[in-house]
């Protein structure tokens, strides 16, 4: 026998002595937990439509006929902006525009090298792409065409961060819909959208354009968006591919700014960043973006780790990974790749499939195949992921767009987008003036509505809000002149001052409208470009000298209702202890006025809850409700300082309390509820009870939910649990359940939250998914301090 061989014999030897023993090792210290096989089960299809045995023949079918350039032009992505692009200009969304890259993308559709475009939208432009790309090449491969329709089309509805506040899985399955049948009369077949990224920290801008801080609704809310979108059938008429974004950890930005790298442990990754991204290719997502940022050093566009072991390993993904805009490129920026076509070997090879605007792929690809860098059979796989997309589609049989177009907000649309609005208003206080709270107000007050916020039709929209029709967008003023009018009563309107602004010229117009009123109504908050893609910010409290015109205002004595315009968490520890009533309305959309005019009289009672905590500085920032644990919490004994002495040395800030000022979950309505009854199915479960069966929910959270005040109301009950005991310490409490309900006055119902292996189980130092024995305490309430509680154990021994 060869040494070499012998070698290579001795090497398995130890390295199967090694794995079993190391098996056993953890089976010894892992003491009575068990996983449920492996929390790494062989990879099955995440989407049952792109492995279809009739598209992949056809795909196979297709690829033997295409030449290598042919192939790459498939992983090569533009924009239609270019300067050389002839045909029709119009409509494009153009919220990311292109820089002078030289390229011109209609010859290369006609050409046979361009395989997607973004942002390209309307029926004419696409249409005259997609001739190019159908007509004009010898294989007659469709184009697809991305857009970042994040929030509506036309009838632009909130931000993602208020709609995750509705905690309404339904809803934000219809308004995804809703926006994907709008999408498809203008071209649009794949949208860059759900941007799955948990953020915990509110400096982030893009926090805006997710569901939040939380893993667990995070998820959920994925899965919603993921059905909008996609439906039963990619092929349907209303469907478009997802794009779940951005892969993976891009909320992590180290200070909140944006594009900055990530460093965490494996553990936190996939506790708390992965589960999002996980549960949308679950449910079917046909394709994934990679992210900007470097995860622990290596760039998440060039990441075997996530791209390979995790994406498609673990979790069996089929479709294409896009690129980011020119994030191969910026592989050179981050430094691990010393040119283009390093950058284009290392993302291709790692597994991005696309190249969004980079010039890189068509650029260097051929070279790379021709060197060997880059085998034929990475080009081939990549190639074959994006036809996969393509046939499933329908996009052979109807490459065109026919039919009217939707080119602004849809009449019977409306509604919805309203209903939207209305579920995502988080009424945050509602303090007694006199008798009663505040809200709701009756309709014979005279209003004094005064703010930068109040009638800017561009700001209230948000990021990335499509088209940017803002005549289609009825004012929070539009509406409220309305009101007054129907109800006979008095408004006057003074602006006060602008977003950004030192001059405190239109203050005394803003006084003088308070003092003749008997009700404020200040709208202030951020500009929609506040928040979004590159709009960090170090400082979270209103912009400008709008906390001085709002000091001066609440000076008049007069009672002030603050609503809130924001794409994230601001600092309003001032408001909060001086207003009496405030709501948080982020940028509610085309239906503003409305939504927010409803609400406030009493209509439709607010029912939204916080998916971020709202800071009282922004020194607390990444501030989130789940932490984990200290070996000295604030409310303990001062191990050094015993007796009644003030605490030092905890876990503490020494100038404001470490807690959230309005906590995740929060959210208020025109009634009350109380909680009484949490009661637990068993005091016992077993963990092989747990584990054997994935699916099944061995324990049940039982609680009674009842409405104490004089309306009818809905309230989002929620269900967290803390785990001790186990081999790696758990967050203080954790979501893992919630349910909406709607309550006449005095009404009672009760709330059942299953939990099973996925709600039970966590990751072990080991990184593997597992249920230890421990010690379970469930708390049932109305926010992320909900303190009714019961208690249940996972236990080693069956049966008990
Ligand atoms: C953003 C993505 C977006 C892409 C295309 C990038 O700058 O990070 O979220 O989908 O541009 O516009």
């Amino acid at each position: 026998m060869p040494s070499t061989n012998r070698l290579t014999y001795k090497t398995l030897f130890i390295f199967l002595v090694t794995l079993v023993s190391a098996g056993l090792c953890s089976a010894l210290l892992l003491s009575g937990a068990q996983e449920r096989g492996s929390s790494r089960p062989p990879a099955q299809a995440s989407n049952a439509q792109l492995v279809d045995l009739a598209i992949d023949r056809r795909v196979n079918d297709l690829l033997a006929k295409m030449t290598l350039d042919e192939k790459i032009g498939q992983l090569v992505q533009y924009s239609a902006s270019q300067a050389a692009s002839t045909g029709p200009t119009t409509a494009a969304l153009n919220v990311n525009p292109p820089g002078p890259n030289g390229i011109d993308s209609y010859q290369l559709a006609q050409a046979g090298k361009l395989g997607s475009m973004l942002n390209t939208v309307g029926q004419q432009l696409t249409n005259h792409f997609q001739h190019a790309a159908v007509d004009q090449t010898r294989l007659h491969i469709p184009l697809l065409f991305g857009a970042d329709v994040i929030h509506g089309f036309r009838t632009i509805f909130p931000v993602p961060l208020a709609t995750a506040s509705s905690w309404d899985l339904e809803l934000i399955t219809s308004l995804a819909h809703m926006a994907a049948v709008e999408a498809r009369t203008a071209g649009v077949n794949w949208f860059y959208s759900p941007m799955v990224d948990i953020a915990r920290d509110a400096r982030w801008g893009r926090c805006t354009e997710g569901a939040g801080e939380d893993p667990y609704l995070g998820a959920a809310i994925a899965r919603a968006y993921i059905r909008g979108y996609q439906g039963q059938s990619l092929s349907a008429a209303g469907s478009v591919a997802a794009c779940v974004k951005h892969f993976a950890a891009y909320g992590a930005a180290e200070g909140g700014r944006d594009y900055n790298t990530t460093d965490m442990s494996e553990l936190r990754l996939r506790e708390t960043y992965l589960p999002p991204y996980k549960a949308a290719v679950e449910a079917g997502a046909a394709t994934v973006m990679s992210a900007f940022n470097a995860l622990n050093g290596v760039p998440a566009s060039a990441n075997p780790f996530l791209l390979k072991t995790i994406l498609r390993g673990e979790w069996g993904f089929d479709g294409p990974v896009v690129s980011d805009y020119t994030a191969v490129m910026e592989l050179e920026h981050h430094g691990i790749a010393r040119d283009g076509a390093a950058a284009a070997m290392k993302a291709l090879n790692a597994g991005i499939d696309i190249d969004m605007m980079s010039h890189l792929y068509d650029a260097d690809l051929p070279a790379l195949v021709a060197s060997g860098r880059v085998s034929p059979a990475s080009i081939d796989e990549a190639v074959r992921r994006v036809l996969r997309v393509k046939f499933a589609l329908g996009l052979f049989e109807h490459p065109f767009t026919t039919g009217p177009e939707v080119t602004n907000a849809v009449p019977e649309n409306r509604p919805l987008a309203r209903r939207a609005a209305q579920e995502s208003l988080v009424l945050l206080k509602n303090a007694a003036i006199g008798q009663a709270p505040l809200l709701p107000l009756s309709s014979n007050k005279k209003i004094a509505l005064i703010g930068p916020l109040a009638d800017d039709s561009a700001d209230m929209v948000g990021a990335w809000s499509g088209a940017n029709n803002f005549g289609d967008v009825v004012t929070l003023r539009a509406a409220l002149e309305q009101h007054a009018q129907q109800n006979n009563a008095g408004l006057v309107y003074a602006k006060g001052t602008d977003i950004f602004s030192s001059s405190e010229a239109g203050f005394e117009e803003a006084l003088a409208a308070a003092r003749t009123s008997d009700t404020v109504i200040l709208a202030l908050g951020e500009s929609s470009a506040m928040s979004g893609e590159a709009a960090s910010r170090a400082h979270l409290d209103l912009p400008g000298n709008q906390q001085r015109l709002m000091e001066a205002v609440v000076a008049t004595g007069k009672p002030v209702i603050l609503l809130i315009f924001s794409g994230r968490p601001l600092v309003l520890d001032w408001a909060a202890s001086h207003v009496p009533a405030m709501m948080e309305v982020w940028f509610p959309g085309v239906e503003t006025g409305p939504a927010i005019v409803e609400t406030l009289f009493g209509d439709i009672p607010p029912s939204g809850k916080l998916t971020m905590s709202f800071p009282r500085a922004v020194g607390q920032e990444p501030l989130y409700y789940s932490q984990l644990p200290t070996g000295r919490p604030e409310q303990f004994p001062d191990p050094k300082h015993p007796g009644p002495v003030e605490a030092k040395y905890v876990s503490k800030y020494l100038d404001v309390p470490s807690g959230a000022l309005f906590p995740f979950g929060h959210g208020l309505s025109y009634s009350t509820f109380a909680y009484s009854n949490v009661a637990v199915s068993a005091p016992a479960v077993s963990v092989a009870a747990l584990t054997s069966d994935r699916q099944a929910h061995p324990i049940h959270v039982t609680a009674k939910v009842s409405n104490t005040g004089h309306l009818r109301a809905t309230e989002i009950a929620q269900c967290y649990i803390r785990i001790t005991g186990a081999s790696v310490e758990q967050p203080v409490r954790i979501l893992k359940g919630f349910a909406r309900l709607t309550l006449e006055a005095g009404e009672a119902k009760s709330v059942d939250f299953p939990l099973g292996f996925e709600e039970l189980s966590f990751f072990n130092a080991d990184n593997r998914e597992v249920v230890e024995p421990a010690d379970y305490t469930v708390y049932v309430g109305g926010s992320s301090t909900a303190d009714q509680s019961a208690h249940f154990e996972a236990t080693a021994k069956p049966g008990r």
